[in-house]
């Protein structure tokens, strides 16, 4: 097992790690920016190193302070969190270079999987049902039409190297296409460094329902089951539910029984979320993302397996030690993001917290680095507390939710805890008929 664990990240996520960190009695060491000197993950941190200047490039991207930052201070391995560096390949090979230990996948699966492309061809290879569109990267306009009045519009067109829900642009006839086309590369080129776009079908009422995957050197490879997260603005999830309310457990099965297999054969190792779009009864993949996820805590919750454990002694080369038989589903899960915003205008509200109030009673769980005091700066993302809340049903499940969001106090910045109250009450949501256009609608008052 390792020595020490350099935590390469900030907020909710450098705590949660830190925690998994001291329960398996491993000294964690923090990073943090200037701006973040008084962060929590930084005042709860065993030992802890200031890495730069506010903007991330400089510090939690700044790949030779972080490495500093680990050598001086004897850390033997580094976990990434999710952003920052943690599907940065030439980063994990860095890490690999220096003689330690980077918790995740191997540098060639992340960057198989970062070429959204890549991923593609390979899980079709394995059998893994796929988006209608291109497997390889369309640069030419003529060759997008061609392609999109085979598909049939509207027609969506994907940066290769994209992510964050950032890059795509949708074209309804072809009139658009070229516009859209020249306007995705562009953005792919600006946001990503890499000008590759791809085409899918844009499916008219899909949901996204996606895998959490633990693999370990020895080859064997679990599923936690499935997360439903349909409910996105501008592509970015803001609540996730395990399960998912539209999948069957005979449905789950098939699915993980094709995907942990498909993973098995690429030598996979480590957690992964592979995402699927779901439609009349179909399942489409999308792409595979090679690391922890923000809505970790809903498959957590339902299966009792904390991932961050499993990623750390997985890394260390320990066996999982149990099978997929042995993976139990209880209850339903739902994970709010609560993000430092007005729930209506959804402008970002950074400042200063002047009183906090987490919900607590059965089954709620709250992440987050905040506390009385505490100053949200604009350098971040804005994803400031994440609310799980379990219960034995969904419908129980959804009124603890409301409970503990009526319960939950911060006072001082705006945050998007009165959207969730709202999304608790509504029909829809209560009924499960929703996919990934739903809240648009919902927040524009079109639901
Ligand atoms: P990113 O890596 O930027 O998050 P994804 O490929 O994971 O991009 O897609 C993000 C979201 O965009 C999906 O969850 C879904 O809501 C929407 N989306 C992606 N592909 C399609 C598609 N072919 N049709 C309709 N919606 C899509």
């Amino acid at each position: 097992m390792f020595q020490k664990i350099l935590i390469a990240n900030r907020g909710e996520i450098a705590l949660r790690v830190q925690r998994a960190c001291r329960e398996l009695g491993i000294p964690s060491v923090a990073v943090h920016s200037t701006a973040d000197a008084a962060a929590m993950h930084v005042r709860l941190a065993d030992e802890s190193v200031c890495i730069g200047p506010p903007p991330a490039r400089e510090s939690y991207l700044n790949t030779v302070a972080i490495l500093s930052a680990a050598t001086i201070t004897g850390a033997d391995a580094i976990h990434p969190g999710y952003g920052f560096l943690s599907e940065n390949a030439e980063f994990a090979e860095m890490v690999e270079a220096h003689g330690l230990t980077f918790i995740g996948p191997t540098p060639a699966h992340i960057r198989m999987m970062g070429d959204k492309i890549e991923a593609k061809r390979v899980m079709q290879a394995h059998g893994v049902p796929l988006v209608p569109g291109s497997t390889e990267a369309i640069m030419e306009f003529a060759k997008a039409q061609r392609l999109a009045s085979e598909l049939g519009y509207p027609v969506l067109i994907k940066a290769a190297a994209g992510g964050g829900g950032r890059g795509m642009q949708v074209a309804h006839d072809a009139d658009e296409l070229e516009e859209r086309l020249t306007l995705a590369r562009a953005e792919a080129l600006a946001g990503f460094g890499n000008d590759a776009v791809y085409l899918e079908k844009y499916l008219d009422r899909p949901r996204h329902i996606e895998l959490q995957v633990l693999a370990d050197e020895a080859g064997h490879v679990v599923h936690l089951g499935e997360r439903d997260c349909s409910l996105q603005r501008r592509h970015q999830k803001l609540l996730e539910e395990a399960g998912s309310p539209a999948l069957t457990p005979t449905e789950r099965d098939a699915l993980g029984a094709r995907v942990t297999a498909a993973l098995a054969s690429i030598g996979y190792r480590n957690a992964g979320t592979l995402e699927f779009l779901y439609q009349d009864g179909e399942f489409a993949f999308i792409e595979m993302n090679t690391r922890l996820q923000v809505e970790h805590p809903v498959s957590e919750t339902i299966t009792g397996i904390d991932i961050v454990r499993e990623q750390i002694r997985i890394a260390a080369g320990e066996a999982l030690g149990y099978g997929q038989d042995d993976i139990r589903f209880t209850g339903h899960a739902i994970e709010c993001r609560v993000n430092a915003e007005n729930p209506v205008t959804f402008a970002p509200s950074p400042g200063r917290v002047a009183a906090y109030h987490p919900p607590g009673g059965l089954g709620v769980r709250v992440d987050s680095a905040l506390y009385a005091g505490s100053v949200v700066t604009p350098y971040y993302d804005s994803l400031v507390a994440k609310l799980i809340v379990h219960a034995s049903t969904r419908a129980e499940a959804i009124s603890r939710l409301a409970r503990a969001i009526d319960e939950f106090a911060v006072i001082g910045i705006e945050t998007t805890l009165p959207l969730f109250r709202r999304i608790a009450d509504s029909a829809d949501f209560r009924a499960g008929s929703y996919n990934v256009h739903w809240l648009e609608r919902f927040v524009a008052g079109t639901a």
